[in-house]
């Protein structure tokens, strides 16, 4: 066996990746080498997981709004659908590449398997800045990205949703163009809708209440009391902010927060209401007047119980994971923690809440809005929010006890629970043709 990223003899190295350069997609290989042993039978069908089903490049041109026609790279990639379409959101970043939302589109197989929702496993992304394009630009960038991958989504084949950079406003122009491409009004076609348009109560602040409720129950399992645990928050969008607000709510303190915008610490606990004003009315947690600012590589030295990383990919790290004092991490983003830095994490005895759980609130809603949206009967918020926390529950106590039985990481184990469920599906639907 050679060396080579997820273990593949070095001859048969696809053109995406490269032996010497462990991106998120080698990342992703290397997490199902580690289940692999755990398949029993099903090990068989593996390389499935290992090669995304249909990957899709396209050319997003659009005239700019000084008349020069600029071209972005875009993509929509659907690493598996033999539980159901593909289903994924649509990330606008400078730095997204292929590999990057092959990775991302895994992991939402992975995800919706450990929910058990009926979908595969698909994302997308554009290579921009947003921030550098004017409302008009992104409008033209959004619509003309959907017609290109129009080809390949649909409500029941592929179904986008907002990740990174993009939000109901740019949902409901995804709507309305595939909508005008196919001659009726498809509300199916997209979830994280405006409400207006067939969106769900209670999707904005899913992904933040699912990361709370896994915490919650992860927390009394290793006898960590919620009231008056220090919190620690990277990111303070939907994600960050939503779950910090919660537990808040359930008597923690949150004593430091970092997003793009500064690094800000109280160690009497951020009044959190007038932190998520802040960030509404400016952009970002920094100049926030209740707290104290903090040099950027101080906030992983933080003293507290519980770490949420919900921002970006890649940052917890083998250079700050060692200084890492929380009890528990609850990885709101995707992909936060490189390998090197969870084997570290599992050394000092931390419990990391791997992101293919903890962050599968947002998709478990999205599920609910297009079930709703397919019915054309609307739930209340109440309703969405107990079946949501009772989704996660379940799902975490799953993991849970396979963790116990193969005293594996809660990474690992969601893998096995996930691997298990998509490649039954794949080899009761057997090989066509
Ligand atoms: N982008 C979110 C995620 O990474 C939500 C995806 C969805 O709702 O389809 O889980």
């Amino acid at each position: 066996m050679s060396n080579t990223p997820g273990n593949l003899p070095t001859h048969a190295l696809p053109s995406y990746l490269q032996a010497d350069h462990l991106g998120p997609w080698g990342i992703y290989l290397q997490q199902v080498d580690r289940v692999t042993p755990y398949l029993g039978n099903l090990a068989r069908w593996v390389e499935t997981l290992k090669r995304p089903k249909r990957s899709l490049i396209v050319d997003v041109p659009i005239e700019l709004d000084n008349g020069t026609i600029a071209h972005f790279e875009g993509y929509r990639v659907q690493h598996n659908t033999s539980r159901g379409p593909g289903k994924g959101g649509v990330r606008f970043h400078q730095d997204v590449t292929l590999s990057e939302v092959m990775a991302l589109s895994a992991w939402m197989s992975i995800k919706n398997a450990a929910v058990n929702v009926p979908y595969g496993g698909a994302k997308g992304g554009i290579r921009v800045d947003p921030k550098k394009l004017s409302r008009g630009e992104l409008e033209r960038l959004t619509r003309r990205y959907t017609s290109e991958i129009g080809l390949v989504i649909g409500p029941t084949k592929d179904i986008p949703a907002p990740d990174v950079n993009t939000n109901e406003q740019i949902m409901a122009w995804m709507m309305d163009t595939y909508s005008m491409n196919v001659g009726e009004t498809a509300t199916g076609v997209v979830t994280g809708k405006p409400i207006h348009l067939g969106g769900s109560l209670g999707r904005r602040e899913a992904t933040g209440r699912g990361v709370y409720t896994v915490g919650v129950e992860a927390a009394h399992h290793i006898g960590l009391k919620i009231e008056g645990a220090r919190v620690a928050v990277q990111g303070f969008g939907n994600v960050g902010g939503i779950a910090a607000k919660l537990f808040a709510e359930a008597g923690a303190r949150i004593v430091a927060v970092q997003d793009h915008t500064g690094t800000i610490a109280n160690e009497a606990g951020l009044n959190v209401t007038e932190l998520l004003r802040h960030v509404a009315d400016n952009g970002g947690v920094g100049g926030f007047p209740g707290a104290e600012k903090m040099e950027p590589d101080a906030f992983w030295g933080v003293d507290c119980e519980i770490l949420i990383p919900a921002a970006l990919e890649g940052q917890i790290t083998k250079a700050n994971a060692g200084r890492i004092r929380a009890k528990m991490v609850i990885e709101g983003a995707n992909g936060p923690t490189t390998p090197e830095a969870d084997d570290i994490l599992h050394d000092q005895g931390v419990l990391v809440l791997p992101d293919v759980i903890a962050n599968a609130g947002g998709v478990t809603v999205s599920y609910f809005e297009w079930v709703q949206d397919f019915s054309s009967f609307f739930w209340t918020e109440e309703e969405i929010n107990a079946r949501l926390v009772r989704v996660m529950k379940e799902a975490f106590a799953g993991v849970w006890q396979v963790a116990q039985e193969h005293k594996v990481s809660l990474r690992t184990a969601t893998f096995i629970v996930a691997c298990r469920r998509i490649l039954h599906a794949r080899e009761m639907r057997g090989l066509y043709p």
